[in-house]
């Protein structure tokens, strides 16, 4: 009877998981409950990206051509998280991203889709298909900041059977307009009062400046949570590469009011990296700078050290990536957030757990092993937000969402990542396929920020700082499990299934 007297097992702190000699990931291990004497509404999901950026709700959308562009980075700011806009583009083209977001007015469409009177009704139903609106503003050139000339509504083409008519000829003419500088509330009186769909809004020469739709106005909330700057407009965040042209780059950003540069390598402990942080110090110092890939704590030690403001963790585990498979170096995500989060923590430095985001739940796991924030490409690029077309595949409603490394990124430019943009021949490091139709950032921001919630209640843990605090002191409780263990956390023994 002498095994009576072993002490029950109580899991393992968060070094003893990963002290062990293998690299583990989010599947290998689940955390024990802790004691819940809160409600759900009371848990204070707060996270810092870096030094001075904190975020309500600490999510971050990757800096990848299927997941951030404007859209979604206003959709993430709002929600209080934060969007990167990448730079598969032109300088001109990055920079407009980023203006969009800080000129973004609750409310108002800044970049309406516009069309000109030549184009066709055809036209306005392949906008329609394809973005699920037909309320199109009419400029004398189809170009937003050009005079305004007629609006087109459903109502005007609904019954038209010819559908090569031009706008000029059904659209209406007669308009309700407001002028720039109008309030949301002015707004919805004019809206109301006219019981227009759509109010057009333009400066004192008549060219269109933005778009105000009821529809909007009706579902239109607050954001208490919205990620600001001093100046209350929303903040945003851009990649940058490290070569001698990011730094033009970098300045332009700079210049259109960027609030944190990534600088975004797949190795990021490279001399390119260390030259460019010391650029971005000296020359942008009111923009907070993310350092990374890192998965180790030297390249943490080597990052910190020349002053960055936060780092990101994450080699080869993306869902679309292929690092590991094709050059055989990376690491298991568990270990590499626990790791770098654990050396970063001597500095003052909080990480974002970057990547290998596959479900709700390693959000959680992620910030129990030290992340202030995680990143994450896939669980977004299915949103409306995100770039792209909705398309169908096998009957499913799916978007394209790539690696900037895949060679398809590549050949159009998103090479710069991995050193690879002067060679003829180009390795690729990632995948091109399809993410499932996730609907608005509207329902699944607030739905993935309430799942994390639950996460911390049934933890016991209030905040992400007293969840951190149970890494240290040890009374977060993990277990790793075996692979028995994951079939039966995962849906089993169902002939099929629906989520
Ligand atoms: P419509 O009457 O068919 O144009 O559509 P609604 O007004 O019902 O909905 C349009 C939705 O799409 C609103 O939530 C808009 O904010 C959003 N939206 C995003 N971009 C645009 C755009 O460029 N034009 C229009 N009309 N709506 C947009
Ligand atoms: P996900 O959230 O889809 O699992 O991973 C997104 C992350 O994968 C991005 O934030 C970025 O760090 C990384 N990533 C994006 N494209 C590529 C690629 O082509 N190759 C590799 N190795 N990583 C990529």
């Amino acid at each position: 009877m002498a095994d009576v007297d072993l002490p029950l097992p109580n899991g393992l702190s968060a070094r003893e998981l990963i002290g062990s000699k293998e690299g583990i990931t989010y599947n290998d291990f689940i955390l024990l409950p802790g004691y819940i004497d809160f409600a759900v509404e009371d848990v204070d999901l707060r996270g810092r990206l870096t030094r001075e950026i904190t975020l309500n709700c600490p999510m971050v959308s990757s800096p990848m051509d299927t997941v951030t562009e404007s859209k979604m980075a206003i959709a993430m700011a709002v929600h209080g998280g934060i969007g990167i806009i990448h730079f598969n583009n032109t300088i001109e083209e990055q920079v407009r991203e980023v203006r969009k977001v800080k000129r973004f007015e609750n409310g108002f469409i800044p970049d309406p889709v516009v069309l000109s009177p030549q184009h066709r009704i055809r036209d306005v139903d392949e906008i329609r298909r394809n973005f699920g609106f037909s309320g199109i503003p009419i400029t004398e050139d189809g170009k937003l900041g050009s005079k305004l000339v007629g609006i087109i509504t459903q109502r005007d083409i609904d019954f038209e059977p010819d559908r090569d008519r031009p706008l000029g000829e059904v659209m209406t003419k007669d308009l309700t307009v407001a002028h720039e500088g109008v309030t949301l509330h002015e707004a919805n009186l004019i809206l109301r009062e006219s019981r227009k769909g759509k109010l057009p809004i333009v400066d004192d020469r008549y060219h269109l400046v933005s778009l105000i739709s009821r529809n909007d106005m009706r579902t239109n909330r607050d954001y208490p949570l919205a990620t600001k700057d001093a100046n209350k407009q929303l903040r945003v965040g851009a990649a940058i590469g490290t070569r001698t042209i990011d730094r033009d780059r970098a300045v332009a950003l700079r210049d259109a009011g960027v609030d944190v540069i990534i600088v975004d390598s797949a190795q990021g402990d490279s001399a390119f990296q260390h030259d460019m942080i010391r650029f971005l110090k000296q020359e942008c110092p009111e923009v907070q700078v993310v350092g990374g890939n890192v998965v180790t704590a030297d390249q943490v030690r080597h990052l910190a050290e020349l002053g960055v403001d936060g780092l990101r963790v994450g080699m080869g585990i993306g869902s679309i990536c292929t690092t590991q498979r094709v050059l055989a170096v990376g690491r298991p995500q568990a270990t590499a957030v626990f790791t770098c989060a654990m050396a970063a923590r001597e500095y003052g430095l909080p990480i974002v757990a970057d990547g290998g985001i596959a479900a709700i739940g390693d959000i959680m796991k992620a910030f129990a092993l030290g992340a202030s924030s995680v990143m994450m490409g896939s669980m977004f690029a299915g949103t409306e937000e995100a770039p792209g077309r909705y398309v169908y595949q096998n009957g499913v409603k799916v978007k394209v969402y790539r690696g900037m490394a895949s060679s398809e990124a590549m050949r159009e430019g998103g090479d710069k990542r991995y050193l690879a943009e002067d060679q003829a021949i180009k390795v690729a490091q990632g995948v091109s396929g399809t993410v499932i139709d996730r609907g608005g950032m509207r329902d699944y921001m607030p739905y993935l920020t309430l799942a994390v919630r639950h996460g911390f209640q049934d933890l016991g843990r209030r905040t992400l700082e007293l969840l951190h605090q149970g890494i240290l002191d040890q009374s977060l409780r993990f277990e790793k499990i075996s692979a028995s263990a994951q079939r039966e956390g995962g849906v089993h023994d169902l002939v099929s299934y629906k989520e």
